[in-house]
């Protein structure tokens, strides 16, 4: 035998029966979607480098380290697999000028890629999905979205997720917190580590996200972004606060939430749970009011966020919520190959009708005949099919189809003595529709 070719790590296949809990989740996030008006949008997985250095900023951990970066064999192109997809929908906007008739809520669904070190809820090919309100400058937009995942997480039967909030001001506001948190680290300098001193000139504002414990006490102390806000920024944080209030929605105010990315500004967003361990962030955003145009698109305020569908559905699992998993109506059994072109006749009839069925298929290597009864039987089970249609020849004969219930639920008796297998299904068709 050949050598076994793996999956690249850190990438997952998403296998049945899980994938369907993928579907679950997906389903309710275009049903919430279309009743905020957010509509799909799809942007290729393969982007230009340059609009991620662009947009994310070239000091930032996604471009200096964690990006799927390649040159196009046939004509040198720089491209990068895209590890996020606001750059991507911005990209989208501006080159469509999708905004010349107003503002527009916009949402995705998609793989992202990202070269980490895989651990739990940490991937190198991973699912986000995200909405994005482009065009719209009111903090009135800002909790449009905030209530909108708090919703999701409400659908989605989650609990113990708590949102931090913070302002990240505007790029004048930032400059002058900068200087101070410059000559702040410079006066402190030797208690800085390698990382941070790296950061201190290029990006200070990523040394208040640092991880390393030895470093907390000096993040801690130092200065604050939120006491160089002017007045409006102020304003603009106090109104999303106020309508989270007036809808009930819990926030604590983390003033060291600076997010990965240099594209934000104003509020900024996590949702967050204690129960993932140090993967806990489920989803992040913010406003990137300046985006569009540090791209080469006209200028144009926005914002959004992303959720992590690997480390939401991790949630779901760890917190004992459990998606449907699909199960067909019914199973079809077929006791003789004769009677397949009348079977699949029949069963192409019921699907048209809405109702789904397994069909029982030969197994294994080398066909031979449909295998027994007691077998089939044990499959129909097993596939959780609420009913088994038996396309025995008895029944055949008479031109009729048994319907057997498989977890104790009664059926009409008229059904069994229909003269025809269509008339004989459509009629259990409509019976199991209308939830007899
Ligand atoms: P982290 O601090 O955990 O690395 P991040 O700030 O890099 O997260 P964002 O870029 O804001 O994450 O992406 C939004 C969401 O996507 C995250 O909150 C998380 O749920 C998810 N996410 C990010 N990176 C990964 C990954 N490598 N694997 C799985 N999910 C991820
Ligand atoms: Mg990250």
């Amino acid at each position: 035998m050949a050598e076994k070719l793996t999956a690249v790590k850190g990438m997952n296949d998403i296998l049945p029966p899980d994938s369907a809990r993928w579907e679950w989740l997906e389903d309710k996030v275009r049903a919430l979607m279309a009743r905020y008006a957010y509509r799909n949008i799809r942007t290729p997985i393969v982007e230009p480098t340059a609009l991620f250095v662009r947009g994310l900023g070239e000091v930032t951990d996604i471009v200096e380290k964690e990006m799927y970066s390649f040159e196009d064999r046939l004509n040198g192109e720089a491209l990068t697999l895209r590890p996020e997809n606001t750059a991507g929908v911005v990209r989208a906007v501006a080159e469509h000028s999708m905004l010349y008739d107003g503002g527009k809520r916009l949402y995705y669904m998609g793989p992202m890629f990202r070269h980490e070190r895989p651990q739990r809820g940490r991937y190198r090919q991973f699912h986000q999905i995200g909405a994005e309100a482009l065009g719209f400058p009111g903090a009135e937009v800002d909790a449009e979205l905030i209530l909108l995942a708090d919703a999701l997480w409400k659908e989605l039967g989650l609990k113990d997720v708590r949102l931090e909030l913070n302002s990240l001001g505007q790029p004048d506001e930032r400059r002058q917190h900068r200087a101070a948190l410059i000559s702040y680290f410079e006066t402190n300098a030797d208690q800085l580590d390698e990382e941070a001193k790296r950061r201190l000139h290029s990006n200070p504002l990523r040394i208040l996200d640092t991880k390393n414990p030895k470093m907390q006490a000096l993040v801690e102390a130092a200065p604050r972004l939120i006491d160089f806000l002017g007045e409006a920024s102020l304003a603009h944080f106090s109104s999303v606060k106020a309508i989270l209030e007036a809808n009930g929605i819990a926030y604590s105010i983390n003033p060291r939430l600076v997010r990965g990315m240099d594209y934000y500004n104003l509020t900024v967003f996590e949702f967050i749970t204690d129960s993932l361990g140090s993967q806990g962030t489920i989803c992040g955003g913010g406003r990137y009011d300046y985006l569009i145009e540090q791209i080469g698109g006209k200028a144009a305020p926005a914002v959004g966020w992303a959720l992590g569908v690997e480390r939401v559905l991790e949630l779901i699992r760890e917190q004992g919520g459990a998606a449907d998993l699909p199960v067909p109506d019914a199973y079809a059994i077929v006791p003789e190959t004769s009677a397949l072109p009348v079977v699949l006749k029949t069963l192409q009839a019921l699907r048209a009708l809405g109702v789904s069925v397994q069909m029982h298929a030969a197994a294994g290597a080398v066909a031979d005949g449909m295998g027994s009864m007691k077998s089939q039987f044990k499959k129909a089970d097993a596939s959780g099919a609420r009913f088994a249609l038996i396309f025995g020849a008895a029944e055949l004969a008479q031109g009729s189809v048994a319907v057997k219930p498989l977890r104790g639920e009664k059926v009409d008796a008229a059904q069994a003595q229909t003269l025809q297998p269509l008339a004989t299904v459509a009629l259990w068709a409509h019976s199991l529709r209308a939830g007899v």
